[in-house]
């Protein structure tokens, strides 16, 4: 039996193994074993379930909170699990977003299709930018494309940072007060380094279509509108929201993984410190003194974890992985009681962006956005802290970390200034956001073709197609393919249990 090792109980490393172990039950002469060196399976997806003193408990989410239902891998999966009931749509009746502007939050006007306004009242209306900048926003309409690709090319060929985008198109204020907290905030990354090729190829692909953003994003909302007519959701069916969590936390998912591939199939608490080639054969040395030889490795860690691990396989390989730049960052979560709390609590997030120079990329109200977060009487929101220009914040202590939090919410929703939470915890991500930076696309291709030569090696993770959970676990899936196929064994199922129709 030809045995894969995978490095890494993420998502991606998770989404592999078990792809194996479905390889294995359709007959393939496969099996494989998980190394993570956490004390638990999960990665950057890390639940808890928090007990309130006076009952009742949260559900906090300390890494992802949530993915998108647009991308299938996850239904797909929690189908095949049979955790798909366990499923939740945020509550879309808060669905309200809320952008820092001094010492006031204003509402991310109507009309809004990420920074790009489709309505002129509501853009007319809005105190978020001065009237110089929405007559430059609106400008877009006019603006010509900056080049006409050559048939065949993409927006690969014509790789933008964020900032010179949307500055570009929309001007210099419509980035710093949306685009910047909105696309660069939820990558934790700078704007001026950012590819949108890498991470929002749309925008560039609109503006070839349409000569305009605001022009493709209309045309984008007439398709949706028309989608939903065609296609209304079926009597009685599970409604779906544009985000969606699973009902105890996004580590249900990866433990729903672990427990279909088998606990006994997984080590934690330890790491590996090497990784050799001998001949055919994988050799990797733990941090316990073990040594374990693999037929087939999938590295599915951090980039920067990869680099070292690459670096006695292939130096040009680790070169290239320890290009992939990351960023660190930390949430927040606590809780307060309702009383102490006297806001309106009819909204999903709050965006502060750097221009504000505050301390805080953004805050989420988890009990608002989410059914069953916290028990009644009780607000949990969760910050979120870090990010390239604010990496010095995350030498606080975790007692000053959550003071940060407090004193911003204070601030910003008029909190009791002496409110104190009844709960409170520090979720650190070093290293945790891997910055898609101008030329992204071109690396990844660079090591995708390197590793395409080396014989029983995947490489899996968020460095290098997609951070977001879904495009996570198909690269933990692709790098299976091309082990297994490098092992002799053909397997692509891909196909998942009908969705349910009720
Ligand atoms: C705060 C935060 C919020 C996010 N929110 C969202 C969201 O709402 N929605 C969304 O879709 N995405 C979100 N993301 C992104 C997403 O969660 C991650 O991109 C994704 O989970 C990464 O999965 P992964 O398997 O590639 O890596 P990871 O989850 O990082 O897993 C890699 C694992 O490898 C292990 N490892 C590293 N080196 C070794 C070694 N030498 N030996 C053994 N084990 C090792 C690590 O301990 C880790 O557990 C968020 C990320 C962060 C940090």
């Amino acid at each position: 039996m030809k045995r894969v090792i995978i490095i890494g109980g993420g998502a991606a490393g998770l989404g592999a193994a078990y792809k194996i172990r479905r390889a294995t039950e359709a007959g393939h002469d496969v099996d494989c074993l998980v190394i993570e060196k956490n004390d638990r399976v999960g990665g950057k997806l890390a639940s808890d379930i928090v007990p309130d003193p006076d009952g009742g408990e949260y559900v906090i989410d300390g890494g992802s909170d949530a993915f998108v239902s647009s991308k299938p891998a996850i239904g797909r999966i929690a189908r095949m699990l049979g955790i798909a009931e366990d499923m939740v749509p945020a509550c879309e009746e808060n669905k309200k977003t809320l952008i820092v502007k001094g010492k006031r939050l204003v509402e991310l006007p109507d009309g809004f299709m990420m920074f790009a306004p489709t309505k002129l009242i509501p853009l007319a209306t809005t105190p978020l930018y001065s009237w110089p900048a929405k007559f430059r926003m609106a400008a877009d309409w006019f603006l010509p494309r900056k080049v006409h690709w050559a048939p065949g090319e993409t927006a690969q060929d014509h790789d933008e940072t964020l900032e010179h985008f949307v500055v570009r198109r929309m001007g210099r204020e419509s980035l710093d007060r949306l685009a910047e907290p909105l696309v660069g905030g939820v990558h934790a990354s700078d704007p001026s380094q950012m590819s949108l090729a890498a991470t929002f190829p749309n925008f560039l692909e609109m503006e070839q279509e349409f000569g305009s953003l605001i022009r493709g994003f209309l045309a984008e909302r007439k398709k949706r509108e028309e989608m939903r007519k065609k296609y209304p959701p079926k009597p009685g069916a599970k409604p779906w929201a544009f985000f969606n969590t699973f009902y105890r936390g996004m580590q249900q998912l990866t433990d729903g993984m672990a427990d279909a591939v088998g606990r006994e199939r997984i080590m934690t608490g330890v790491q590996v410190i090497s990784v050799k080639r001998d001949g055919l054969t994988w050799r990797l040395e733990l941090d316990t003194g073990e040594v374990l030889d693999a037929d087939a490795l999938i590295v599915a860690t951090e980039a920067w974890a990869a680099t070292r691990l690459m670096r006695e396989v292939d130096d040009s390989l680790a070169d290239l992985l320890a290009s992939i730049p990351c960023s660190s960052s930390a949430t927040v979560p606590m809780a307060f009681r309702a009383e102490d709390c006297p806001f309106d609590t009819k909204w999903f997030g709050i965006l502060s962006p750097l221009v504000e120079n505050r301390p805080l990329l953004a805050v989420t109200l988890s009990s608002s956005k989410w059914p069953d977060r916290a028990p009644d009487g009780r607000v949990l929101l969760r910050g979120f802290i870090g990010g390239p220009a604010n990496q010095h914040l995350l030498e606080a202590t975790d007692d000053e970390l959550i003071e940060t939090v407090r004193l911003q919410i204070v601030e910003l929703l008029g909190m009791r200034p002496d409110a104190q939470p009844v709960f409170a915890s520090v979720y650190h991500w070093v290293g945790g956001m891997p910055q898609y930076t101008l030329g992204h696309l071109d690396r990844v291709d660079e090591i995708e073709r390197l590793t395409q030569g080396i014989p029983g090696l995947g490489l899996a993770g968020g460095a290098f197609r997609g951070v977001g959970v879904p495009n996570c676990i198909e690269s933990g899936e692709r790098a299976v393919t091309k082990v297994l196929a490098d092992l002799g064994m053909a397997y692509d199922e891909d196909t998942a249990p009908p969705a349910p129709t009720h």
